[in-house]
């Protein structure tokens, strides 16, 4: 009699355990989408504040499938929240700010504000040298090879595509301008310029008209990259009167 009721609390200890455990997991599987909300994702051009974005897009993929350059994708479960909700990952695709933004006109509900006709109306973030000690530039480091055929590793199967990685090519064993020179703004220097700080030390600097894109982010060849892009942030807000340059 003993023995069993000992088996039966064992079994029941066994249980509580297991419960509690699933309890503790589902748990943490239903409250990582809050913990993870106040993580900002580089939403597509146009993408209207993140909760009426959140409440407008019905994941319906019809802005990546127009992307010509393979820049957006799906969140997926591990991205936390907002899943099946399209965003763009600046270091493996920025969005190189199409003329005519056909994410936008592709978008049926409003959630990517048709009000956004060309690139310079796009207002994704904000590119910051946020690790200027890898930054090629100011260490006067030479671009290396095996950092482009990064890039390489890159989906490029259509001819935009291409012309990047040709362009991009031609910085090979020279000098990084990099940043500067691939930003796909119609007007570049509105958005990002290579100076010469009064020390000597030559370094990109952000501008007014950044748009947030992130190509920059994508093409840096630093091994981390040195520009990084702040998602929904603004040149005012970060860049508050020089304090930041
Ligand atoms: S096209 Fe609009 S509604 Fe459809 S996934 Fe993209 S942002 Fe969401
Ligand atoms: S692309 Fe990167 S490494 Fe090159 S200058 Fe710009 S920030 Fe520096
Ligand atoms: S500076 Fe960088 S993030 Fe800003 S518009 Fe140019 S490439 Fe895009």
């Amino acid at each position: 009699m003993a023995l069993h009721v000992t088996k039966e609390r064992r079994e029941f200890i066994q249980y509580s355990t297991l419960g509690i455990l699933g309890l503790v997991l589902a748990g943490g599987a239903v409250s990582a989408p809050y913990l993870k909300a106040d993580e900002k994702h580089l939403r597509p051009p146009g993408a209207v504040e993140e909760d009426r974005f959140l409440a407008l897009c019905i994941k319906c993929g019809q802005c990546l499938q127009v992307c010509p350059y393979h820049s957006i994708e799906l969140a997926d479960f591990a991205k936390g929240y907002g899943m099946g909700t399209p965003y763009i990952d600046a270091r493996k695709r920025g969005c190189y700010l199409c003329g005519a933004v056909p994410c936008v006109l592709a978008c049926p509900t409003g959630a990517l504000d048709h009000h956004t006709e060309k690139p310079e109306d796009v207002k994704m973030g904000i590119a910051v040298l946020e690790f200027p000690k890898t930054c090629l530039a100011v260490t006067r480091t030479n671009v290396p090879k095996s950092q482009i055929q990064r890039i390489y590793g890159h989906p490029h199967t259509r001819k935009l595509e291409e012309q990047v990685l040709e362009k991009l090519s031609l910085f090979e064993d020279k000098p990084c301008t990099i940043c500067a020179d691939m930003c796909p703004l119609p007007n570049p220097l509105s958005a990002i310029e290579m100076i010469v700080t009064p020390m000597g030390i030559t370094r990109p600097q952000i501008k007014s008209g950044c748009v947030g894109c992130g190509v920059c982010e994508e093409l840096c060849p630093a091994s981390s990259p040195a520009i990084v892009v702040k998602p929904r942030m603004t040149y005012e807000a970060y860049y508050k009167e020089g304090v930041k340059s």
